[in-house]
């Protein structure tokens, strides 16, 4: 029999394996010279077990996460998963008051400073997502725990449990694994698209959209996420972005986490090859363009294969073939135009429209002391009406 603590380090060495993970950044090559860096999430070098995950925060700081599962026992047997029935490995399940116990007693150790919480499926959804819900509530109410916790709801749970689990969460996330159904049955053959995974993650947002946070813990609604595997289910890029796109722009989500599959030895798929880490930065960096700078998945640039190209970053792919002969004005562009430039994010975006505001631009000096890279910018603008590659001696 299992003490609590061997239980935990169990199931949080399993957890590795669920989503919400974010991109490892040391395999990505000219990183540097792209506008867009999706943040991290890491893992310290350190003896200390249960692992801790640390991610990085918008503000800058960073959050340590402690990153389990109630149970790795699952009913389901998708075919690329570590917990799949009747896969053979060492299986450990925690009670909600367990472990809700043992996180408290993480905090006030100052070990770990935010929750992520999610489970194998065991007596079906709606009892697993109870389960799930109980363990946030003692945490919230018995333990008066304010800070993060990341929440997993389970294929096909209920709209009630959905609500109650966005009233106690700072973020709820569904995996919906693959783009559509036809990819998801070759990942998780049992799983319905539609009804188990789409559906819930459309009441979060109809609950969102529709309903007072009043009775949030922190009265606001907590933020919506998801989670795809990519490079495991001959899916191709755009259809990815094609239903990023709706889960942005239609269900409001925060956050799409792109998984590069990585084989697992005793399931069906420990044959197929490990996708390239490339492919997964390079569908985060599309993703924000959808996101952040006013894209559409159209717009993009795609390989015949629907990929995007692995050796350059999306908006510059964008950027060669549609502003080469067709240059921005910097001078009169508007915020979204000027966010199409290679090299200007949007802090340079916004300090050129403040800065236009009193003054034109003149020269390429001009953007470089407003931190924009006069290289990167300079094929791709005007100003004042004339191409500025000339100019490049006079900054
Ligand atoms: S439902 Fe599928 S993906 Fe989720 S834990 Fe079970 S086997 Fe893994």
């Amino acid at each position: 029999m299992m003490d609590l603590e061997q239980r935990l380090n169990l199931l949080t060495q399993d957890a590795g394996y669920e989503g919400d993970q974010l991109p490892n950044v040391s395999t990505i090559p000219n990183l540097e010279s792209s506008d867009i860096k999706p943040p991290v999430c890491f893992k310290k070098d350190s003896k200390t077990v249960p692992e801790i995950t640390y991610a990085k925060k918008s503000n800058g700081g960073q959050i340590s996460l402690l990153k389990t599962v109630l149970t790795s026992a699952c009913e389901k047997d998708c075919n690329y998963c570590v917990f799949r029935a009747g896969r053979d490995f060492r299986r450990a399940t925690m009670k909600p008051d367990e472990l809700a116990s043992i996180f408290h007693n993480m905090t006030v150790a100052g070990i770990s400073e935010g929750l992520f919480l999610s489970s194998g499926i065991a007596g079906g959804g709606i009892r697993t997502q109870d389960k799930l819900i109980d363990t946030a509530e003692i945490l919230r109410l018995k333990y008066q725990y304010r800070g993060y916790l990341h929440l997993k709801i389970m294929p096909g749970a209920e709209f009630d449990q959905i609500e109650r689990a966005m009233q106690i969460s700072s973020r709820v996330s569904i995996n919906l694994e693959a783009p559509n159904q036809l990819r998801l049955s070759a990942l998780a053959p049992h799983k319905d698209f539609s009804e188990e995974l789409l559906k819930p993650l459309q009441w979060a947002a109809e609950i969102r959209n529709k309903k007072s946070p009043t009775r949030t813990f922190d009265h606001r609604w907590p933020s919506l996420a998801t989670q795809l595997v990519v490079g495991a289910s001959h899916e191709n890029d755009h259809e990815i972005l094609q239903t990023s796109q709706y889960l942005f722009s239609t269900l409001g989500l925060s956050r799409i986490y792109y998984s590069a599959f990585t084989p697992v030895i005793d399931t069906p798929f420990e044959n197929l090859p490990p996708e390239n880490p490339i492919r997964e930065f390079r569908l985060y960096q599309a993703s924000f363009l959808l996101r952040n700078y006013g894209y559409t998945y159209k717009d993009l640039i795609y390989e015949s294969n629907g990929h995007l190209p692995l050796d350059i970053d999306p908006k510059q792919a964008w950027a060669k073939q549609n502003l080469f002969n067709a240059p921005i004005e910097i001078n009169s562009a508007d915020q979204s135009s000027l966010l199409h430039i290679p090299g200007i994010g949007v802090k340079g975006a916004q300090a050129i429209l403040r800065v236009r505001r009193q003054n034109p631009i003149k020269n390429l000096g001009d953007l470089h002391r407003l931190g924009i890279n006069p290289e990167r910018v300079s094929p791709y603008i005007l100003l004042n009406g004339r191409r500025p590659l000339q100019q490049l001696s006079l900054w």
